[in-house]
């Protein structure tokens, strides 16, 4: 039997992905997309050709985090017929090379909930995988809906990912939710799974001393408990909101300690 056309579209694709992560989260609001906007934008920043997409239906806000909002997202006519979307582009003048995006939120309007079962998410992710023209990319980052939903395992059935990056913060409720999340990644054959920490520390305005405000450490037990990799905590930067909000990863701002976290993180990963 062989595999639905959309299917196929994907697997025909992602044979031009070489490296496919993912990046998961326990619960809300632990900066999931925050990290998948900041580990696009790192890459992108050493020259690697890179491909973020949001699929967190329940509050995408990957574009705006990336200045993208409001692109026009045309489409064009494929040989078959069929009509593949564009995805937008940033290069923040010059500083990546241009990080194509793609997101439910544009198809969507601001203020409307999607209030979608399981199986309609499934699919709009995998037509956002299929049916848009994303080319050759060295990384396509998927910014999967917190959680573990089973719209995560469908898709995950369907990407070979190679690797998953479970993000946390340090308080002990986060870190139960957290658990699930990686033994799912691990139940699914994920053949690199890893765990980030964020919000860890808060650095002092006056001494640029680190605050603990959550207790710190806990991702790191956490991933040690689970047989997996820490890749490091990222702290509380006040300019973290200020640059979501402007539409320029926080990655990029130099010379912050958020920015330098987050080079090291990827530094480990690649
Ligand atoms: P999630 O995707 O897990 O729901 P977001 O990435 O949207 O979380 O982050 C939630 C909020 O917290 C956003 O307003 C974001 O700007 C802020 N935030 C995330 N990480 C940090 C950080 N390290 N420092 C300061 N603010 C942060």
């Amino acid at each position: 039997l062989g595999a639905d056309p959309l299917t196929q579209r994907i697997n025909e694709k992602q044979e031009k992905w070489t490296y496919k992560i993912a990046v998961l989260s326990g619960k809300g609001g632990v900066g999931k997309s925050t990290v998948a906007v900041n580990l696009a934008a790192a890459l992108a920043k050493k020259g690697y050709f890179v491909g973020i997409l949001d699929a967190d239906i329940h509050g995408p806000n990957v574009a705006k985090m990336l200045g993208v909002d409001r692109a026009e997202v045309l489409a064009e006519k494929m040989e078959d017929g069929r009509f593949e979307m564009i995805p937008p582009m940033n290069d923040f003048l010059g500083q990546t090379t241009p990080i194509k995006v793609m997101s439910m939120g544009f198809l969507v309007p601001d203020d409307q909930p999607i209030i979608w079962r399981g199986a309609l998410v499934t699919k709009a992710i995998k037509q956002l995988l299929g049916d848009v023209n994303w080319g050759s990319l060295d990384f396509m980052i998927i910014d999967f809906p917190p959680g573990t939903g089973d719209e995560i395992l469908t898709v995950t059935q369907t990407l070979k990912l190679d690797a998953a990056v479970i993000v946390t913060t340090p308080q002990e409720v986060a870190l139960l939710d957290t658990g699930k999340a990686v033994n799912m990644m691990k139940k699914m054959e994920v053949p690199y799974v890893a765990v980030v920490e964020n919000m860890s520390y808060l650095i002092c305005l006056h001494c640029g001393g680190e605050i603990d405000i959550f207790g710190k450490g806990g991702g790191k037990k956490l991933a040690e408990k689970e047989g997996v990799d820490f890749l490091g905590g990222i702290p509380i930067d006040l300019k973290a909101r200020e640059a979501s909000d402007a539409g320029m990863p926080i990655v990029l701002y130099e010379d912050t300690v958020a920015a330098k976290a987050f080079m090291e993180i990827v530094d480990k990963l690649v």
